[in-house]
């Protein structure tokens, strides 16, 4: 078993990955708790070597800066590693200690963000983020008749016979495709909030955890998406629990450059004109938004809008309380349009 480990890590032999008799749903993972004898070294730009107890000396693509280990790299140190097992195969995470400096408080300009209808996200400064489909037309072809191959082959299974060798390939090749789905979405995700991140202080969003709203493909209860096109299936599906991460990363990277993340409650921000204030179901057509007060007038994209009365929402909080700190507090605060 070890012996086969040492064939598969050495990339000169053509030992393939060794096989287990059993598959299991869990993740195989092998922990190494003590950096002391992991002696990592870089051999060239792309590859770097550890020595992992009972398996040796094994190669491994270098994918980012180590601390303690690449020159010039950040601040800290290694404090031990894991070996994953993930759909492309086993990947090595490193465990560091890093010396993060303090971060200074920085306001900056104030930023809402509304989860758009037909983009991602839809910024009150009037531009959006949006990305393209995660898999590429080829790639959606080849993932529905695997999906259908597995599907045909589970039916012509017969009872309490465990999965073919042939099926259980089949599942590996669609959890491939749906890690690489998943893995360009996390990717898209990283550099647009560390973008944010660099360029608003406060960033306002949604607390959509107490606004119970329900997202439907047909757009929200609130705001019903009217001939809009939806991003169908698998799209749909990753876009589900990309929101709470988006809000998570905004959170630390914000924070890291002593920004903040204000989450707000904020019902009615789509029928409310950001401008007079005033609110009526009415105003808003698809994704277009005409105030009906004859006095005001705005018109303009309606997620614009939205994204705007989010971060007055806060605002309102923060100058009424006279510091950011107390922003936090907004979170209880009723919404007004400014
Ligand atoms: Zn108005």
């Amino acid at each position: 078993m070890t012996q086969a480990w040492a064939n598969f890590f050495d990339p000169g032999h053509p030992a393939g990955r060794p096989s287990f008799k059993s598959r299991s749903r869990s993740r195989p993972a092998v922990d190494v708790p003590q950096a002391r004898d992991l002696n990592i070294t870089r051999l060239s730009r792309r590859w770097g070597a550890v020595n992992l107890p009972k398996v040796g000396r094994v190669r491994f693509r270098w994918t980012r800066d180590l601390p303690g280990v690449t020159r010039g790299g950040p601040a800290g140190r290694i404090t031990g590693a894991r070996l994953v097992k993930d759909a492309f195969g086993w990947q090595i995470v490193f465990r560091a200690e890093r010396q993060v400096p303090a971060p200074v408080a920085r306001p900056g300009p104030g930023l809402g963000i509304d989860r758009g209808i037909t983009v991602a996200l839809v910024l009150s400064d009037g531009t959006t983020r949006d990305h393209g489909e995660w898999l590429t037309s080829g790639e959606k072809e080849h993932l529905r008749r695997l999906e259908k191959t597995s599907a045909r082959r589970r039916a012509a299974r017969p009872p309490g016979q465990r999965a073919s060798r042939r099926l259980a390939r089949t599942y590996d090749r669609i959890a491939r495709l749906r890690a690489t789905a998943k893995r360009r979405a996390v990717d898209w995700q990283h550099q647009t909030t560390t973008e944010l991140a660099r360029t608003f202080g406060v960033v306002v969003v949604e607390d959509l955890t107490i606004t119970n709203m329900v997202r439907t493909a047909k757009g929200t209860i609130e705001r019903p998406g009217r001939n809009v096109r939806q991003k169908a299936g698998l799209n749909r599906a990753i876009t589900g629990q990309a929101w709470g991460r988006t809000v998570t990363l905004l959170e630390y990277k914000t924070r890291d450059r002593g920004g903040l993340v204000v989450k707000v409650p904020a019902p009615g921000t789509s029928q409310t004109c950001h401008r007079c204030g005033h609110r009526d179901p009415a105003a808003r057509d698809g994704t277009r938004f005409s105030c009906v007060n004859p006095a005001c007038g705005w018109a303009g994209h309606a997620d614009t809008n939205a994204a705007i009365n989010i971060r007055n929402a806060a605002g309102t909080a923060v100058s009424g309380r006279g510091d950011l700190g107390a922003a936090r507090s907004a979170k209880r605060q009723p919404p007004r349009a400014a």
